[in-house]
């Protein structure tokens, strides 16, 4: 059997809060549970909202609950030339297109977005004339987007396991012609994240639910760059008293401030394994 590898993978962006503790103790806890190992990885690839401050706390704050990670912090700003050639590969398979639009245009040709969502991609540069993509190409700034109806019929029929659902079939055609390399950064989470599990030998994925349809998308890039799928974990969410859940723009308590107040992180991870929380925060309700 192999062996259990699972990881916490921040992006240093902000403060890390109580809801990302409760994932970093469940990813911990199963590999230290099954003897396998436990990864830190630094999601670094936007450069315009990456702090160092924000890496340093990350690993105050995972000392500070008693969560000691196996072998070297990976960040993906390191990555790069990995993920470029995973893109190209791509390029090569017909299975990319560059996309020139602005959020702006998106938001306004796209149709209207549920809830929190991004809006869901109408497909424009995917019908561009190639040689005047080609040519925007040279003096324009672009992202790459997968053509996701070709990507699905190349991959075929796929699903995953996962702990809280069982088999569940992946439909990452929901999501659109997703972005896979950005504008402002030579790729994207969807394809760093995927590259980065494969290539760490990450056996379980411990994360929120809130990143479940991302897990559709994720299973179609290992299928089509022939990477293994790992066993999937998606964790209920945090909430406030107020039933919100619970993140940055909520005001949720970051770990550094509880750390500065004085209290015991061994405590409050222990109380975060047992369901147990005296800092005003609640499961999710399903
Ligand atoms: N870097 C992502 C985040 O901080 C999480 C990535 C993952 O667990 O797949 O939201």
């Amino acid at each position: 059997m192999n062996r259990v590898i699972s990881r916490f993978a921040p992006s240093p962006t902000g403060r890390l809060h109580l809801g990302h503790a409760f994932s970093a103790i469940r990813a911990h806890d199963l590999a230290r549970a099954a003897g396998g190992h436990f990864l830190l990885r630094i999601e670094d690839i936007d450069p315009g909202r990456t702090r160092d401050a924000h890496i340093d706390g990350i690993i105050a704050d995972l000392a500070w609950l008693g969560l000691g990670w196996d072998g070297a912090i990976v960040r993906q700003s390191a990555r790069l030339p990995l993920y470029a050639a995973a893109l190209d590969r791509l390029k090569v398979a017909g299975l990319v297109y560059p996309c020139f639009c602005t959020r702006a245009e998106i938001a306004a040709s796209a149709a209207a977005p549920h809830g929190d969502e991004a809006p869901v991609y109408p497909g424009t540069c995917r019908r561009l004339d190639p040689a005047i993509g080609r040519a925007r190409m040279e003096r324009e700034p672009h992202a790459w987007r997968i053509a996701m109806d070709d990507a699905m019929v190349r991959a075929g029929p796929l699903d995953w396991w996962d702990a809280t659902t069982g088999t569940v079939s992946a439909v990452p055609g929901a999501q659109g012609d997703v972005v896979l390399a950005r504008k402002d950064a030579p790729v994207s989470y969807h394809l760093a994240v995927t590259i980065d599990d494969a290539a760490q030998g990450v056996t379980d994925i411990v994360r929120g639910v809130d990143l479940f349809a991302a897990t559709h998308v994720h299973r179609l890039l290992q299928a089509l760059l022939d990477l293994p799928t790992p066993r999937y974990h998606h964790h209920p969410l945090l909430t406030g008293t107020d039933g919100r859940r619970l993140a940055k723009r909520d005001g949720a308590p970051a770990l550094a401030d509880l750390r500065a107040a004085g209290m015991d992180g061994a405590a409050l991870a222990e109380q975060l394994r047992h369901g147990q929380f005296s800092v005003g925060i609640f499961p999710e309700k399903a």
